[in-house]
Parts: structure tokens; C-alpha cells; sequence
């Protein structure tokens, strides 16, 4: 099975003209998720070439508006876009609050956030492991606050883990273990380290221990310098490591190539 990945936010909240906020586009045969959903999503998701009305389900790894801001004007455009009805099911996972923040916007924006009709809302807050189509996503709480999942998606024989933001935690080496492919969160230089974020050298210390295949580091703050971030990951990792930019593609299950 072939996953093919489209990174369209490999930024933060410090958004630049580069780099927006966290969302990965995710292709798996016909089965089209999205890997959260910050502002400026669907606009790099119209960049991008894909198309909105076509997402199958969204998966959020926590709260903070860099990863799930564009999930209401999500909504909207499929409730609203001019000579286009949603049939199919759109299926939204996320923490524990997810129901509580689509309730709350429900109640601001009107009656149609939560609307059941022309197509249904599911809407889970996942418990450890959910199916979705072909894919087990299975979530572990990783090192960040508002309560933040890191998921591992294993589909046939492939796999695949994000891990949202967070710090050091043996739960996100459990997350990466043995993944053919690992998208990392890099927020900050060694220098700049705190608590609920990783650096360079952390982020190569959790590939190394967990013996992620490839590295793919992305949630860059303007203050991280790329370059000298994948040198200082690749001191202490020694599998194939580079840093995500927005519209990038990678392909996973087939033979391993360069990333394009
Ligand atoms: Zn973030
Ligand atoms: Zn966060």
C-alpha cells in the first residue's frame, strides 16, 4: 500500500509567507485524510492541488489553534460551497475536548457546524486506537498541554507516525518505533529548548532510540535555523533525515527514493 504525504503546514502559529501552521495531507489508495488542520490549511490545500470537498476525515492531534483552527471553515465550505451537496461521511478524531470545542463553536457561529444533514459529522474522541478504512491509527499522550496525541497509522504493512507537538517522552519513542516514516516536530534551536517542544538534538535522540526509518522534522519556529538543525539532528541519528517545506510530497511503501 502506498501512503503518499503532502506536507501543507510545516510552520507554527509564527506563521511566514514559507511556512504555515501544522496540517499533512494524507493519500492512502481512494482514502484521503488530513493530519490536523491549522489556519491557512485549506488555502495550502487549494495550493496544493486537492481538493476539500474530498477529505474523508481529519485527525487532530490537539487543541491549539496551529492545528485546528481551518476545521470550522472546513465545515463551512462543505456546507456552503455553491452547487456541491456532501454525501459521504466526514469523520473527525481528535483528544479529549474535541466535542467540547465543536460544541462551543456550534453555539457562536450558528446552528451548522454540528449539522447531521446533507452528510454526517462522526465525531470521536479517540480512546487509544480507532480504524479508519484500511488504517489503524492507534494515539499515545505525548509531553505538551492542552492534552496532546501523537498518532501511528499502520496500514498493511506500512507505517507511520506524527507526533503533534511535544517534548521529550518515552512515549513518543514508542510512537516511532521501527516507522517507515516519522514526522517529527523540530520547534527550536538546542538553545532556545523548553519543556513542551523538541530541538535538533532531541529530535535526532528520539529517532536513534526508537529506529524510525526516516526522518522528516517539520514545526519549525522562525528562530530555527534548517540547516544547522539537521546537522545537529544528524549527530546523534544516523538514518535518512531532512526537514519538510510546505507542498512537498513524500511516497512511502514502494522503494525507499529522495525526498521530492
Ligand atoms: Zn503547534
Ligand atoms: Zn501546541
Amino acid at each position: 500500500m502506498l501512503f503518499k504525504v503532502t506536507i501543507l503546514g510545516s510552520g507554527t502559529c509564527a506563521v511566514t509567507k514559507e511556512r504555515s501552521c501544522s496540517s499533512y495531507a494524507l493519500q492512502i489508495g481512494e482514502q484521503f485524510f488530513l493530519l490536523d488542520i491549522g489556519f491557512g490549511s485549506l488555502r495550502r490545500l487549494a495550493e496544493a492541488g486537492l481538493n476539500y470537498r474530498a477529505i474523508d476525515a481529519v485527525v487532530i492531534s490537539h487543541l491549539h489553534p496551529d492545528h485546528v483552527a481551518d476545521l470550522v471553515p472546513l465545515l463551512m465550505a462543505l456546507h456552503f460551497t455553491p452547487n456541491f451537496t456532501r454525501r459521504k461521511t466526514l469523520s473527525l478524531f481528535g483528544p479529549p475536548g474535541l466535542l467540547a470545542y465543536l460544541r462551543g463553536q456550534h453555539e457562536l457561529h450558528g446552528d451548522w457546524v454540528m449539522r447531521q444533514t446533507p452528510f454526517t459529522l462522526q465525531i470521536e474522541e479517540i480512546d487509544s486506537e480507532i480504524q479508519l478504512g484500511s488504517c489503524l491509527i492507534s494515539a499515545l499522550p505525548m509531553k505538551h498541554k492542552p492534552v496532546s496525541y501523537g498518532y501511528r497509522l499502520q496500514c498493511n504493512s506500512c507505517t507511520l507516525a506524527y507526533s503533534g507537538d511535544t517534548g521529550y517522552c518515552p512515549e513518543v519513542v514508542a510512537l516511532f518505533a521501527n516507522v517507515d516514516l516519522g514526522i517529527l516536530e523540530c520547534s527550536f534551536p538546542d538553545e532556545l529548548a523548553i519543556d513542551e517542544h523538541l530541538t535538533p538534538s532531541l529530535a535526532g535522540r528520539i529517532a536513534q532510540e526508537s529506529g524510525c526509518r526516516r526522518l522528516l522534522l517539520t514545526h519549525f519556529y522562525p528562530s530555527l535555523d534548517i540547516s544547522a538543525a539537521i546537522a545537529g539532528c544528524r549527530r546523534i541519528y544516523d538514518g535518512p533525515v531532512e526537514a519538510a517545506a510546505d507542498l512537498m510530497s513524500v511516497a512511502i511503501g514502494e522503494e525507499p527514493r529522495e525526498f521530492a
